[in-house]
This record gives structure tokens, sequence and C-alpha cells, in this order.
């Protein structure tokens, strides 16, 4: 199985290619260049989310025999992706159990155990730069904490990232160097990006960087449906002939991407919901035909504060950029920040169970769907919005031990001014 930037459709290029470059040399997305389908029923018989995942991602990875993949999956992914019932028809595909309890650890961790594999085979180290103002970073250190061929450096902007994510950024140690900039985000952003760019920096030290829209964070989010499907299967949803709806509370829409695409791989999926914030170009979009991006706003589910989506181009292309087939596709809610609020205090009262502001925007975008059974995929813990908790209702939650440990973990951290030369006299001491 190939790849291709969209822009350049004719060149294919094979999993290794595309994951060392992220984003294509033509500034476009790459994509697969078809899908390949998935035997749903010889998938209910595999007992492991290993083995549901290695025989997923196998066909996009031809290189790689399939023993060893399953046992880099192992690694990787050493927590459970969990189906919970929320109430008697709604379920959670809980997809936050990786180390900084949100979904972006999955991709990120399958993403540099396939780096180090590589780099391990051909006896080469690679450095990694992220520009972060928060959550990407620590997604990423956390990721490639421990990956013996690859160095990472997270820049953040000084006093402007909360305290509980620049503990999770600052201290890993290892082969993650946090570098604390006095500047913004964007300095941070300016500084990484000037790296990439001096060629001679990116020869000596193997500059890459570790985007989001990288093929090897987006694949392994694919399998969250499958095993989500398999468990559902295997625990008595046979017995319900409905396929599952799946709502998927979206902002670059990568974990939306990863679901269709489990859904035209042959799993029985019903309506794909995406559940936005206030930021609604594609709910808009999906009602009108109109392709409107728009400034950013922001809200109480803040990873998902995004104008306009990155992996929208990869939706396009995956209905041939043919606006009917997209709205049949996929269903489309927008959810004001008063009801997020309020989805977080009526489950809670309901069930008993805390919901992460992100997760509340699907829950209520669920709650007001017929299609039954649904399944919401659960994209953090509640524990890392603490302050959006306590509006939603009134009260404080204690951290899970996990969390705990990193908040009480000691900082260590470089500061930077924001100043190219310094930025790369350092660098360059490193090697
Ligand atoms: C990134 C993120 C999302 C949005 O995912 P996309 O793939 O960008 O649509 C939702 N919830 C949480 C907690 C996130 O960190």
């Amino acid at each position: 199985m190939n790849f291709h930037s969209l822009r350049t459709p004719e060149t294919q290029l094979d999993f290794k290619t595309v994951l060392f470059q992220g984003l294509s040399p033509d500034g476009s997305l790459f994509v697969p260049e078809s899908l390949p389908k998935l035997d749903s029923k010889r998938l209910t018989q595999m007992e492991s989310l290993h083995r549901v995942a290695t025989t997923v991602l196998a066909p996009f990875i031809p290189d790689i025999e399939e023993a060893k993949l399953h046992a880099l999956l192992e690694k990787a992914w050493d927590f459970p992706i969990p189906l919970q019932t929320l109430d008697d028809d709604l379920f959670l595909i809980e997809e936050f159990h990786g180390p900084t309890l949100a979904f972006k650890d999955l991709g990120a961790r399958f993403m540099a155990a396939m780096m180090d594999h590589y780099l391990e085979k051909e006896g080469r180290k690679v450095t990694i730069l992220v520009a972060t103002s928060g959550d990407t970073g620590s997604a990423v250190a956390h990721g490639f904490f421990g990956a013996k061929n690859i160095d990472v450096f997270v820049l953040y902007p000084s006093g402007k990232v909360s305290p509980l994510q620049e503990k999770q950024m600052t201290t890993l140690g290892g082969n993650i160097t946090a570098i604390e900039v006095t500047g913004n985000f964007d300095d941070c952003q300016a500084l990484v990006k000037q790296a990439l760019q001096d060629a001679e920096l990116v020869s000596k030290l193997g500059l890459t960087t570790a985007n989001s829209i990288n093929m090897g964070r987006l694949l392994p989010q694919i399998v969250f449906y499958v095993w989500a499907w398999v468990q559902w299967e295997t625990s008595g949803g046979l017995y319900d002939p409905t396929p599952p709806s799946i709502v998927v509370p979206s902002g670059n829409f990568g974990n939306l991407t990863a679901c269709l695409y489990a859904k035209e791989m042959g799993i029985p999926i019903g309506p794909v919901v995406a559940a936005t914030n206030a930021n609604r170009v594609v709910p808009d979009y999906i009602r009108t035909g109109e392709y409107d991006p728009k400034p950013t706003l922001h809200t109480h589910s803040s990873a998902m504060d995004v104008g306009d989506p990155s992996n929208w181009t990869r939706i396009a292309h995956l209905f041939e950029e043919d606006w009917a087939r997209m709205r049949s596709a996929i269903h489309a809610v927008t959810v004001p920040d008063n009801q997020t609020l309020k989805e977080i205090k009526d489950t809670l009262d309901r069930t008993g169970i805390l919901l992460d502001p992100h997760t509340a925007v699907g829950v209520y975008a669920a709650r007001n769907l017929k299609d039954r059974p649904a399944f919401v995929a659960a994209t953090a813990h509640p524990a890392k919005f603490p302050e959006v908790i306590k509006a939603a209702t009134g009260k404080e939650f204690d951290m899970p031990e996990a969390l705990a440990k990193i908040a009480g973990g000691e900082k260590q951290s470089v500061t930077m001014e924001n100043d190219y030369a310094a930025w790369r006299t350092f660098l360059e001491a490193r090697v």
C-alpha cells in the first residue's frame, strides 16, 4: 500500500518515506493511495487490541514483518482502549489512557516506535523539533521519551502554558529537552521553522519535526474505531443488528478522518458525526456547501479551537471533492460552550461519570441523535481540565495517580532568548 501527496498524486511513496517527511515537499498532505478492505468477521475472532491493530496497520506497512509490528505495538500501546458504557445505548471509546491522558499520545507513541525501528535498522539518528503552546508538546515529549535514536527539543513560550502542561514537558529528561523561550508561541514556531530551513543544521543533526498531520499519527487512530467495534461485537452487540453510529469531537479533523477510513475499510459503522465547538466551519460547510475558514474562537474545549481544520483536505479527497457525498457521509453538529458545561454536569448527575469538555461536546451531540447505539470518542481525561470541570460542576476532583506524579516532578528546562543565533549555537553544541 503506497501513499501520495494530494498535489502530486502520480508520485507513489512508501510508509517510511511519508513517516520521515511528514508534510509533502509540495506543501500538501499525504494520503493512502487506496484503503485495504478488512475482513470484519475475522477481526471478531481476535482477542487483543494489539492483534487487531496489527491486522489493520500491516497492509500500510508491508516492509515490517507482522510479528515485529505486533511487538512494536505492544510496547507503544501498553494501556487499554476500552469501550465504556455511559447510558443504555451510549458508549465511550476511551482513547485517553496514554501517558498524558489524551488521545494524541496514541498517535505520537506509534509514530515514535516506527521511526525508532527504522533508525535502529539503518544505524541513524534524528533530532525532532516541536514548538508548542501546551498540549501537542507534551504528547510528543511523552510519545518519544526513551526512543534510542531520537532526540527531542520542545520549545514553549515561557510563562504562557498551564503549570500542568509545563510539568508534562519538563520532567522527563533523558532524550527530551524542554526549552523555555522568552517570547510567545509564534516565536517558538519561528525558531523551529528557521532551523528546519537551515540546510547545514538539518544535515548535521538530521533535523525533522513530528507534526500532527503525519501519517504515522493518523493511521494508528483507525484502530480506535475498529477495536471499539470488535469489543462491541464480541460483548453481545452482535444481537443488535444496528451498526453503531460514531461521534468524534473534532478540531483539526484527524480523528474523524481515521473514523471515516475505518468505515471505508469495511467496518460496519452507522452514521459518522463530527461534533465541533463554536468553531463551526465544517458544520457550516456540510449545511451550505460553502467552505469558509474563520479566525479561531476560544472555547472551553480548547484543543478543538481550530478555524481552518488541517485534515479537511484529506476528507474532501476521500469523497472526491463531492459535497453531496460528504453531506451524506458526515453529520456535523456545533455545540456552544454553555451546552458543553451543562452536559458535563448532567452526565455526572445521571451516571456518576465525569466527562472532559471535549468529550462532552461529543456526548451532547450524541444525545441529540436518533441513531442508536452511539459511540462517542472520549478524547481526554477530565483531570486535564480542572478549571472547566469546576465551572461546570462547582466541584474539584482528585488527580489520577499518573498525573499527580508528573505534577509533583521537578522541572528541568533550558531558558532561551528569542534569538536564532543563540538557538543555533545551542543546537550545534549538542552534536
Ligand atoms: C486534538 C484534540 C481533539 C481534536 O482532534 P482532531 O483530530 O484535531 O479533530 C479533541 N479532543 C482533544 C482532547 C484533543 O486533544
